[in-house]
């Protein structure tokens, strides 16, 4: 950490969950070597929050989560900071800062984890020196990112002495593109600054359209009038060399198929934390919960975490062993083997299990942790493009403006080149919008501009890691195997064809999520594969033997924590020979009671058994079993039904609430239910504001919703409102 604490150096600190903070913070850091600046890079839970208060200049690029959470790999930083604080007056009096936040407005609370950071970074006495961004996936993070970097570098150049500064300043001035100057640039096609792992300029090969690949449906009439082209993004820093090797194939490269190759090498320092240490286990059984009818297919799959070494030490044996109902796991999963297949195909890549060696171009510069996983100078642990492919970068995720606009570089073509340049520009938003509402995939993308002869190097700059997707599980604490329920992420998505005759103007494109058609593949091949997991650090959880009324909202795979909740509640029963604890009352939603009931049998015998007091259900799809069973819709129309009883649990007898499900629409709209909750139970009954400690001048005993909204956020804050929404 020496040289950080040197006046003219800038740490990029990120906080990141899906990868973007993270390849943004890493760019900026790549792009901030390459102006002189020295400079270095770190997750916010891998650089020590103690170390702050020596530091002069940071950049934090940090993205919010669920409920307005902080990404896990900040959790650590975060509990740390906020004791810095506690324990002394103003102590990053040296630090001056710029922040950027990523977040979506679609979601609840966005930008929190920015906006809380900026808070607790002033109030420990740091002062920014630039204004923060806050960019929102809903409508594009580059229209906030872009601007805010091409400013950054302005004001960082005044931060940090030194002619050189000055001087990148004039080179990252905002580019407009002229589209009548389609030559020019065509020939800079990744030759510069990376090397093809067959060492060719490729001839691409006539594009063969694979499994793992759809057509793009994008308008493109439009171009045609253009003249210019405004607000595309810098094309990001080169970072990757990837060199072929003569050496046979490393000892890694014959490690299981199902596990990342690094994984035997992973350092206990990489994950400091006993609790959330990756370790391999083994898949047991998957058990379909759905009808083949159904809309989802919907797994119960058991994992079997390994009995503890003997001589493992108390912390890691506590780890492995035990998973309290209402924590997630992490699991770590591999790309689709046939989309990396046709990007090998694409790239004409066609020794792709020939060991590489992966390092940076510029030696300044450290490359981001997923890709340093694979660039060991060890000669036993080289590893092959196609692992790198399958292991270190997300192939999924819809590309970003950046990234379309280094592929513009790439193309021998002019008119693939202004496609592409059309795409990430100001004009081109709606053919933007077009790409990422189809979920195109990297592969679908080179394949729609046949001319652009991109690099693996290059590729590796540009794609985000593949970050571990994360399960809820539905068993209680001290139980040997874990359970998770999750739908196969396998859909089709209807888009309007614009070349179509009118009455044919759908086409229809198939995506595949990373994860789980992966364990279902595994689970089905019944061979007990080997998986790697981490458990993942919450605070989802039910109190031991809770004797306030319980109330516990969870449509679908949401109800998922609290299968284990009441796994709990029926454990603590037994032992408190079957007298009942406090009331818990389930809100479950379904399409139909027919096709997709999750855990319907236990729900049933715990309501029996009276570990559940009541149960609300509601079929969004079935009228005849609404109207036979006296169902509701959707579980906020439940909650808003039963106000008067759920008022008074929550507000006469402290009811802790519990909602699990969907960030997007489920989770707001039963905030706002629960708000409406508040409302009507306080208008119906004299004394509940004062109950609720909400005290207004000028009295009077009616409750707004943002009041009502207001006594929520505390309970929350209280953990008597917990929620864990899931983007
Ligand atoms: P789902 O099957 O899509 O939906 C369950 C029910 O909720 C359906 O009846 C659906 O109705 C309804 N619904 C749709 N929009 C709603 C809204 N705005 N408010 C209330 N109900 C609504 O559920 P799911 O796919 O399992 O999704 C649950 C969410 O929980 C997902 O976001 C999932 O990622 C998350 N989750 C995941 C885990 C995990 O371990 N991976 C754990 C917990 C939760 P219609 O579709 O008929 O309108």
């Amino acid at each position: 950490m020496g040289a950080e604490t040197a006046s003219n150096h800038v740490t990029f600190l990120y906080a990141s969950q899906t990868g973007n903070a993270e390849t943004i913070s890493h760019q900026l850091y790549a792009t901030s070597v390459q102006h002189g600046h020295p400079s270095s890079c770190h997750s916010l839970d891998s650089y020590p929050a103690a170390s702050l208060p020596t530091l002069h200049r940071a950049v934090f690029v940090v993205s919010t989560t669920g409920d307005g959470d902080p990404p896990d790999n900040a959790l650590k930083f975060w509990r740390t900071l906020r004791k810095t604080l506690k324990n002394k007056e103003k102590p990053l009096g040296n630090l001056r800062y710029a922040l950027l936040g990523l977040g979506d407005t679609n979601y609840s609370n966005f930008c929190n984890t920015a906006v809380r950071l900026d808070a607790m970074l002033e109030e420990a006495g740091a002062t920014a020196f630039y204004p923060k961004g806050l960019a929102d996936d809903a409508t594009g993070l580059e229209d906030v990112v872009e601007p805010w970097i091409e400013g950054l570098w302005d004001a960082l150049a005044k931060e940090v002495a030194g002619s050189s500064a000055e001087r990148e300043v004039e080179e990252t001035k905002p580019d407009a593109v002229d589209t009548a100057d389609k030559a020019g640039t065509a020939d800079k096609a990744g030759t510069a600054d990376t090397a093809d792992v067959d060492g060719a300029a490729a001839a691409v090969e006539a594009l063969s359209i694979a499994p793992a690949h759809q057509r793009l449906v994008v308008d493109y009439s439009a171009l045609a009038q253009l003249q210019k082209l405004s607000g595309a993004p810098k094309p990001p820093a080169s970072i990757c060399a990837i060199t072929p090797l003569d050496t046979p194939a490393a000892a890694a490269n014959s490690s299981s198929a199902t596990l990342p190759p690094w994984h035997a090498s992973l350092a206990s320092s990489e994950h400091p934390d006993a609790f959330t240490r990756p370790f391999v286990a083994r898949l047991g059984s998957a058990v379909r919960l759905t009808e083949s009818a159904a809309a989802k297919r919907t797994l119960l799959l058991t994992i079997h975490p390994p009995p503890p070494p003997a001589d493992a030490d108390a912390d890691a044996d506590t780890a492995r062993s035990s998973c309290r109902a209402g924590d997630a796991i992490n699991i770590y999963a591999p790309n689709s083997a046939a989309l990396v297949a046709a990007l090998l195909r694409r790239l004409d890549c066609a020794k792709g299990d020939q060991p590489v060696r992966l390092s940076a171009l510029d030696e300044r510069i450290t490359l981001p942790p997923h890709l340093q996983r694979f660039s060991s100078s060890t000669a036993s642990a080289h590893y092959s493009l196609r692992q790198i492919l399958l292991w270190a970068v997300d192939l999924t995720l819809a590309p970003r403006k950046q990234t379309l606009r280094a592929l513009a570089d790439c193309c021998t073509d002019a008119a693939d080149r202004d496609r592409l340049l059309f795409l990430c520009s100001r004009q081109g938003a709606a053919q933007f919008d077009a790409v990422r509402r189809q979920a195109a995939n990297i592969v679908d993308v080179l394949g729609a501009f046949p001319s652009c002869h991109v690099t693996a190097a290059r590729l590796l700059d540009l794609l985000p890691p593949l970050q571990p997707r994360a399960y809820s599980v539905c068993n209680a604490a001290g139980d040997e195997r874990w359970q998770v329920a999750f739908n196969v992420a396998e859909y089709a998505l209807e888009i309007a064809d614009p070349f179509a005759a009118a009455e044919e103007g759908m086409v229809v494109v198939r995506r595949r999520g990373v994860c789980t058609p992966w364990l279902e593949e595994l689970a089905g091949q019944g061979s007990a594969a080997e998986v790697l997991v981490a458990r993942r650090a919450g605070q989802f959880h039910l109190r031991e033997r809770e004797a306030r009324p319980v109330v516990m909202v969870g449509p679908g795979t949401g109800v998922a924590p609290f299968v284990g909740f009441l796994e709990q509640r029926a454990l603590e029963m037994q032992q408190a020979g079957g007298t009942p604890l406090g009331s818990a009352w389930l809100f479950f939603g379904c399409r139909s009671p027919t096709l997709d009931y999750l855990f319907h049998d236990r729900i049933s015998s715990w309501l029996q058994q009276g570990v559940l007091s009541r149960l609300s259900l509601c079929f969004s799809r079935d009228t005849e079993a609404r109207t036979s069973m006296g169902a509701d819709v959707y579980v906020q129309d439940a909650v808003r039904r039963y106000a008067e009883e759920l008022g008074r649990l929550m507000v006469e007898e402290e009811a802790v609430v519990f909602v699990c499900g969907d960030a997007k629409g489920m989770g707001p709209d039963v905030n706002l239910a629960l708000a409406d909750v508040l409302c009507q139970y306080a208008a119906a009954h004299t004394d509940a504001r004062q109950r609720l400690g909400v005290v207004r001048e000028g009295g009077g005993e009616a409750l707004s919703r943002a009041e009502a909204l207001e006594v929520l956020m505390c309970w929350a804050a209280e953990k008597r409102y917990l929620r864990d929404l899931w983007a």
